[in-house]
C-alpha cells in the first residue's frame, strides 16, 4: 500500500510519490507532503546497519513507497557509486571538538550532488511508460544550477533549463554551468537575484497557457529545486549516516542525541534533518545557521517571518535567500498538519510580505530548533581560524554554520556541523579570508594559490574548467525566462 501525498496548503489532491516527484509543485501552489512521516519507518537499528547505499534505499523505501524495492536498489546504485570521490559517499571527519559531514564529494563538489545524482534516477522510474517528455526549470543561487545540470545531462525524456542571477554567483560557479555538457541542457543568466529568479519560475509553473502549449508537445514542466520531494528525501539518508558513522568511531552509543548546525537557504537541507528526527533518529537540535540574510534567524527568534528587508550578497551566495521556499513544509508538520493555516499563512506572504505564527507553533519550533548568524566577515574569520587552529579548510558556507555552531552551548553532545561545499569552488573568498591578496586573480589564479598555500589538490572537476569550452552566455529578463523556457523546449524537445 502506497502512503499518499498532498499539497501543504489543501488535501484535495492526493498523489503518489512518483507523481509527487514528476510534479514537482502542487497545483494551488503548494508543495508536497505526506501526513505522517514517523509511520512505518524503519527500526533504528536497520538504518544504522551496513553503507550509506543501505541506508538510502530504507530510508527512499520508506518515504516513497509506490517504488518497488527493484526500483529503489536501481536507483541506489546509479546514484552513489564512482560518481562520488569517497567510498563513505559522505564522509563524517573531525573539526577541534566537533564533526563536519563532508557532503561534497559528487560530481559538482556541493551537496546538493547528494539529491540530484539520484533526482533523475526517481524521474526515468517515475516516468516509465509515460510517454511525456519533462523539462525540469530550476532557479540556482549557484549550486543547484550545476548539479541540475550535471544530473541531467544526456538523460532520456529529459531536458534541463537553468536560471542563475547574473554577476552573484562565483567565477568557478557561472564557469560549471557555462560550460555544461549534454544535448539536452539550457543555461540563462538573469537580470535579477535569486528570489526574483525563484518566484518567475514559480510563476511559469503556475501558467496554464504555457502548460497546454507545452502538452501539444508532448512535454510537462517538472522542477529540480528543493521544493521535489525528489530532492528533500534524499537527503534524510545522510543525517543517519553521520550517526551511524560516529557509533562505528565509538564517538556516540546508540541512543546519545546529536546536534545538526546546519547552513541554510531555502531550508532543504535542514528540513530532510527534520525528517530524519521524526523518523526516530536521536536529534537534540537542529541548528539553522544564517549568513547576513538572517530572515530566518529572525523568524525562529521570534515567530515573526518578514521579507521586507534589503537582499545582501555575499560570500556565501548560495544562502542569499529572502523567501526560504522549504519553510512551508515545516508550518505544516509543526501546525499538526493544519493546511488552512498554512494556506492562510503563504497568502498574507505573497501579499503582503510577512508573517506571524501562532505561538504554540513557535513553543514546538522551539523544542527542535535553534538558530544563529555569521556576517561575511565573521565568516572569513572563521575560515582562517579553523586553517590556521586546526588545519581544515572550510568553504564559506560551512564557515557560516561553524560560526554559529561556536556560540552554541555544548553540553556534553556530539555536534555535528554539515559541510555543504569543497572549499576550492570559493577559491578567491577563501583565499581572502587567509590574509592574502586575490586583486587581480581571476577563480583559477586563487585556486592555484590556495593549492600552493595548503598542500591540498582542488578537485579535477574545478582545475579542469580552465580549459573547457564555454557553450551558454545568454542573458535573460526576469520577463523573459518563460519564452525563454519555451524556446528550449522547442530546441531540446524537436
Ligand atoms: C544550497 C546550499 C546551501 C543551502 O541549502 P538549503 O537546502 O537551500 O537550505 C548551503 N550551502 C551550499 C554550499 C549550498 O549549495
Amino acid at each position: 500500500m502506497s502512503t499518499f501525498y498532498h499539497s501543504t496548503r489543501s488535501r484535495n489532491e492526493s498523489v503518489t510519490s512518483k507523481q509527487a516527484i514528476l510534479e514537482g509543485i502542487a497545483a494551488d501552489g503548494g508543495l508536497f507532503v505526506r501526513d505522517d512521516v514517523a509511520l512505518g519507518a524503519p527500526a533504528l537499528d536497520d538504518l544504522l546497519a551496513g553503507t550509506f547505499q543501505d541506508r538510502a534505499r530504507l530510508v527512499l523505501g520508506h518515504l516513497l513507497d509506490d517504488f518497488t524495492a527493484d526500483e529503489i536498489a536501481g536507483c541506489v546504485k546509479a546514484a552513489y557509486g564512482p560518481n562520488f570521490d569517497s567510498p563513505a559517499v559522505t564522509p563524517v571527519t573531525p573539526v577541534g571538538a566537533d564533526w563536519l559531514l563532508e557532503l561534497w564529494h559528487g560530481p559538482t563538489s556541493a551537496f546538493k550532488d547528494v539529491a540530484l545524482q539520484m533526482l533523475p534516477q526517481l524521474m526515468r522510474v517515475s516516468r516509465a511508460g509515460d510517454g511525456r517528455r519533462i523539462m525540469i526549470l530550476t532557479a540556482t543561487s549557484g549550486d543547484t544550477g550545476k548539479a541540475a545540470l550535471e544530473g541531467f545531462a544526456d538523460v532520456e525524456g529529459t531536458g534541463v533549463s537553468v536560471f542563475y542571477p547574473n554577476g552573484k554567483v562565483s567565477d568557478i560557479q557561472r564557469l560549471q554551468m557555462a560550460t555544461q555538457r549534454g544535448a539536452n541542457v539550457a543555461v540563462g543568466a538573469i537580470e535579477g537575484n535569486f528570489d526574483d529568479a525563484q518566484s518567475q519560475v514559480k510563476r511559469i509553473f503556475a501558467n496554464r497557457e504555457l502548460a497546454a502549449r507545452l502538452a501539444e508537445r508532448n512535454v510537462v514542466l517538472s522542477s529540480a529545486n528543493s521544493i521535489n520531494v525528489g530532492r528533500l528525501v534524499p537527503q534524510v539518508t545522510y543525517y543517519f549516516d553521520a550517526y551511524a558513522q560516529l557509533v562505528a568511531a565509538g564517538t556516540i552509543t546508540k541512543g546519545d542525541k546529536l546536534d545538526f548546525c546546519v547552513p541554510t537557504g531555502n531550508f532543504g537541507d535542514v528540513l530532510a534533518g527534520y525528517f530524519a528526527k521524526l523518523m526516530g533518529l536521536p536529534v537534540r537540535t537542529l541548528v539553522v545557521a544564517s549568513n547576513a540574510n538572517d530572515v530566518l534567524t529572525e523568524f525562529i527568534e521570534t515567530g515573526t517571518y518578514d521579507r521586507r528587508r534589503p537582499f545582501h550578497k555575499t560570500i556565501s551566495p548560495s544562502m542569499d535567500i529572502l523567501v526560504s521556499s522549504n519553510l512551508e513544509r515545516l508550518l505544516f508538520y509543526l501546525s499538526d498538519g493544519d493546511c488552512e493555516l498554512v494556506a492562510a499563512l503563504m497568502g498574507q506572504l505573497a501579499d503582503e510580505g510577512h508573517y506571524q505564527v501562532p505561538s504554540e507553533l513557535l513553543e514546538k519550533l522551539h523544542e527542535s530548533f535553534a538558530c544563529g548568524k555569521a556576517d561575511d566577515a565573521e565568516t572569513r574569520e572563521t575560515i582562517r581560524a579553523a586553517w590556521e587552529d586546526e588545519h581544515v579548510l572550510l568553504d564559506p558556507h560551512t564557515a557560516v554554520a561553524k560560526h554559529v555552531l561556536d556560540g552554541h552551548a555544548r553540553d556534553g553532545v556530539e555536534r555535528v556541523c554539515l559541510s555543504t561545499a569543497n572549499p576550492y569552488k570559493f577559491s578567491a573568498d577563501v583565499l581572502a579570508a587567509l590574509g592574502h591578496a586575490t586583486e587581480g586573480l581571476d577563480g583559477f589564479a586563487c585556486m592555484d594559490r590556495l593549492s600552493e598555500l595548503t598542500g591540498m589538490e582542488p578537485p579535477a572537476q574545478l582545475s579542469s574548467l580552465r580549459n573547457a569550452e564555454e557553450r551558454f552566455s545568454d542573458v535573460v529578463t526576469v520577463g523573459g525566462m518563460t519564452s525563454f523556457v519555451e524556446d528550449a523546449c522547442a530546441r531540446l524537445f524537436a
